[in-house]
């Protein structure tokens, strides 16, 4: 059977309806958000229901970031450096307000798709975290003791003799259960979002990448297409796809490959065996594996990172699939349909970011989980770019965007890292 490089998101009715083609573009403009993801029509949806003249630019076809191509695994994507290392970098006041402003992504999100009346097969289904050693198991203990008491994250810990519960891997030594997190198609809730953007007045163009930004006296000018466009303000959404043109953001964040493979239908009961609760998955790797049921529950999707910054599908689907057979050996005999991928942003702190930069509005480095974050971080980057200060303000304002020495945006040194990584997986270190 051949594999199909396209994401396993886009085969839904309303897919064939999202924008296609330019509309002309405006000479002049109140905003301009760049990059037609979650980050930015979020964005551009605020500015448009306050009277704005906003457009978005988009380089490549509609749903050519990563919005449309993730997991769909919607969590309040805890900061990678743990609740202690967040307090650690950024003191006890600050980490605290980041934990509990995070607890909110996942309401946030929920209640967004409801008012908006987006069907995006949204689904509160729970994470399960398998714990790949005893060691880990203890870790995962004492993060969900620390998530409780400082900012009441509803989870319970699963020991091995009761994980069948919860999954049909035997791989773990139990588990940690996130009961609040959910899943839904990315590409449903993108096109969806499109939709609202369009009838709120936005233009969504795509094929319009912005090749260069000039400050003017009242504002910016953008080059497009062999185009200039007067703006008034200017917000940069990108993340993974930060070209050299946004020299000062591209600093900032580390680009790096996710990819997802899908299995063929499986059979009721294997999915009932494997997947008893359907909720959202992932493990104590370090390489990032995440996997799920498909929304309908018949297929698993199973992602990680990319080795290489390229896009490889036979070497990405070879990779995951030994990967998901580690976890789940039943499924040797499954045959894998589809394999995709897309950039996200790591940034130097681990933490996501949103602020201004030489007067460019921005909000991106979603370090990989960014579904619920960059909803919420587009919508308060549009109050920010509204002086609407106190519906803008969030607890990550206080964070630094640091970048490195010498470092320009091309992450060089990552697969290497990645390599080193897989190898302390194999030895479960
Ligand atoms: C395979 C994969 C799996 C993932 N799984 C999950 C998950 O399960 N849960 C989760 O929370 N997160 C996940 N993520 C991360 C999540 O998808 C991203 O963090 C999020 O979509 C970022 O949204 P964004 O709008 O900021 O950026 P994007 O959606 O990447 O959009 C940026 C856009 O900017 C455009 N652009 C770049 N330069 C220009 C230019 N010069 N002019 C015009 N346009 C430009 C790009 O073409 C791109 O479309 C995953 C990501 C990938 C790739």
């Amino acid at each position: 059977m051949e594999i199909k490089t396209s994401p396993f998101w886009w085969e839904f009715k309303d897919w064939e309806t999202r924008p296609r083609s330019a509309p002309e573009i405006p000479e002049k403009l109140d905003a301009a958000i760049i990059g037609a993801g979650f980050s930015g029509l979020n964005t551009a949806l605020v500015l448009a229901r306050a009277g704005l003249k906003v457009a978005v630019f988009e380089a490549g076809a509609f749903g050519e970031g990563a919005s449309s191509r993730n997991g769909g695994m919607v969590g309040p994507s805890f900061h990678k450096l743990g609740v202690l290392g967040l307090r650690q970098q950024f003191g006890e006041a600050v980490a605290n307000e980041i934990l509990r402003e995070s607890v909110g992504f996942v309401d946030h999100i929920e209640s967004f798709l409801a008012s908006e009346n987006i069907d995006a097969d949204f689904k509160r289904r729970g994470r399960f975290l398998g714990a790949r050693s005893p060691a880990a198991y203890n870790q995962y203990a004492r993060m969900l003791e620390t998530l409780k008491s400082s900012c009441g994250v509803s989870g319970h810990m699963v020991p091995k003799a009761e994980q069948g519960a919860e999954t049909g891997s035997s791989l773990y030594h139990g588990g940690v259960v996130f009961d609040r997190d959910g899943g839904l198609n990315p590409a449903k809730y993108l096109a969806g979002l499109a939709k609202r953007v369009i009838d709120a007045g936005a233009a969504i163009l795509p094929f319009s990448p912005v090749s260069e930004i000039n400050r003017t006296r009242f504002g910016f000018s953008l080059s497009c297409n062999g185009k200039t466009i007067q703006v008034a303000k200017v917000a940069i959404c990108t993340n993974g796809y930060t070209g050299a043109q946004f020299g000062a953001l591209r600093r900032r964040v580390l680009p790096l490959r996710s990819a997802i493979i899908a299995t063929e239908e499986l059979p009721e009961t294997l999915m009932e065996r494997l997947m008893p609760r359907q909720r959202m998955y992932g493990d104590s790797r370090r390489m990032v594996a995440y996997y799920r049921p498909s929304p309908d529950g018949k297929r698993i999707l199973f992602g990680s990172r990319a080795t290489s910054l390229k896009e490889q599908p036979s070497a990405n689907a070879h990779a995951l699939r030994r990967m998901m057979l580690e976890v789940f050996p039943d499924l040797s005999a499954t045959k894998i349909t589809h394999v995709w991928s897309g950039l996200v942003a790591y940034s130097f702190d681990h933490s996501p970011h949103i602020g201004q930069i030489n007067g460019l509005y921005y909000a991106m480095g979603y370090c990989g989980s960014g579904v619920s974050r960059a909803s919420y971080f587009g919508q308060k980057l549009g109050h920010k770019m509204l002086d609407q200060h106190q519906e803008g303000r969030t607890a990550f304002d206080a964070l630094p965007f640091p970048t490195r020495p010498l470092y320009t945006g091309n992450p060089w040194f990552m697969p290497a890292i990645i390599r080193w990584h897989s190898l302390l997986d194999s030895f479960k270190l």
